[in-house]
């Protein structure tokens, strides 16, 4: 097994940065996630970790090995760094049958046909194919095709696997299924995961870590918790689902522990507490982000003195999405998303108040005004919180 080391990795096409000064350290056996946007930068990095893309600047080290060092002209080319590949497009060969599909990464590298034979079956046995050997690759499933694509890379015991987007070809059902049990054989064979999606319940769900990236620069790295509940700043909180993105003073701040502060925030008609990043200041402008599902409607099951913030409104629009019911309450501040139990059948004009715990309101600081859209210009300044992205996902309108 064998980590994956990105120094100040960039690549530019002409004069088109598309992944900029990237610094990231893939442990031993970890499952990492690169997240973003369409054109982010996603498939870029992994090509170059790959060796399929060279880097403009910066250094790429896969074990103990520098793959990759733009400064020094070093390049190892991509079938010298035993890694196990994924693509969206499973390009598994149509006129081969599934053992010589699995079999040919061993066969191009002149393996005995004993050891072959052994090791293709316990692949196969891994990803619960062991059945199909002799099927045609055509007369596969998605599903089963793609398990056949996992095995492909499995089966010479590559040191690192990256996967490009391997499940986006699958109905819903089947992904989360195939993203499960191939999580499982990840863990169990411990192997060192770069992974690439834009599907954030999925991210959420596979990795370890997650690393958000936007406009080819990385955003934010860490716990999938930790990226949602307690986003860097306004792209990142705005990249997953729809929040509530309200812009505010803080009025009051003070430390909770080493890594978060306690605030009360002022905002355009309403004020309450809310929480935030030790780095947040006094008089210091912020975006509060509340989920839609941390919002509640009704004060029934609303403590008196709960600390949270509170507003009156009226139900503008509902949708039903099975498990959950999208609320828009239109409030005098602008209005509110919330994911209400589907159970509760709430009414266009119904006189409703919504209510935030503090825990659940998260500040960043707010976006720097001028932020260049698109990506960089090589000798421009970069944007480090792009507003126009946030405000594009977002149907809510701040207060
Ligand atoms: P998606 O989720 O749509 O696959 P991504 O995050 O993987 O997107 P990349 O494929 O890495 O994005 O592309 C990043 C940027 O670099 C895009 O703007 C893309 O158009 C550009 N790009 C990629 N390859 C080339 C190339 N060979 N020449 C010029 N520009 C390129």
């Amino acid at each position: 097994m064998s980590n994956v080391v990105l120094e100040s990795v960039s690549r530019n096409f002409g004069d088109f940065v598309a992944v900029s000064s990237l610094d990231l350290r893939v442990n031993e056996g970890e499952f990492v996630t690169l997240l973003g946007p369409s054109g982010c930068g996603k498939t870029t990095t992994l090509r170059m970790v790959a060796g399929l893309e060279q880097n403009t600047s910066g250094r790429i080290s896969i074990g103990n090995e520098i793959v990759s060092d733009a400064a020094r002209g070093i390049f190892v080319p991509s079938e010298r760094r035993r890694l196990g590949m994924v693509f969206q497009s499973y390009a598994i060969w149509p006129h081969m049958t599934v053992f010589e599909n699995v079999a040919y990464p061993l066969r191009v590298r002149r393996r005995p046909n004993a050891e072959i034979k052994e090791a293709v079956a316990k692949t196969l046995h891994l990803v619960e194919m062991e059945g199909f050997a002799q099927r045609p690759a055509p007369a596969l499933s998605g599903g089963q095709q793609q398990r056949v694509a996992i095995a492909r890379a499995l089966v010479f015991e590559p040191k690192v696997l990256l996967l490009d987007e391997p499940l986006s070809n699958l109905d819903a059902k089947l992904r989360l299924q195939m993203g499960d049990e191939f999580r499982a054989i990840q863990k169990r064979l411990g192997m060192t995961t770069l992974y690439v999606t834009h599907d954030q319940s999925e991210a959420m769900s596979l990795s370890d870590r997650v690393v958000v990236m936007d406009r080819g620069r990385i955003q934010q790295i860490g716990a999938p918790e930790d990226i949602y509940r307690f986003p860097a700043n306004r792209t990142v909180a705005a990249f997953f689902g729809t929040p509530n993105l309200l812009d505010a003073q803080v009025t009051a701040c003070s430390r909770i522990d080493g890594q978060r502060v306690r605030l009360e925030v002022v905002g355009r008609g309403w004020s309450g507490p809310c929480e935030a990043a030790n780095e947040v200041r006094l008089g210091q402008s912020v975006t509060v982000m509340v989920r839609p599902e941390d919002a509640r409607i009704a004060s029934i099951d609303m403590a008196a003195d709960e600390q949270g913030l509170r507003w009156s409104g009226r139900v503008a629009h509902t949708t039903f999405r099975g498990a959950t019911r999208s609320v828009v309450v239109e409030t005098n501040t602008g209005q509110f998303n919330i994911d209400a139990s589907a159970c509760n059948k709430y009414v266009i004009g119904d006189d409703v108040s919504v209510f935030v715990p503090q825990q659940a309101a998260w500040a960043v600081p707010a976006p720097v005004a001028n932020e260049a859209e698109g990506h960089v210009r090589r000798g421009r300044a970069s944007a480090a919180m792009p507003a126009g992205a946030a405000d594009a996902r977002s149907r809510n309108t701040s207060s």
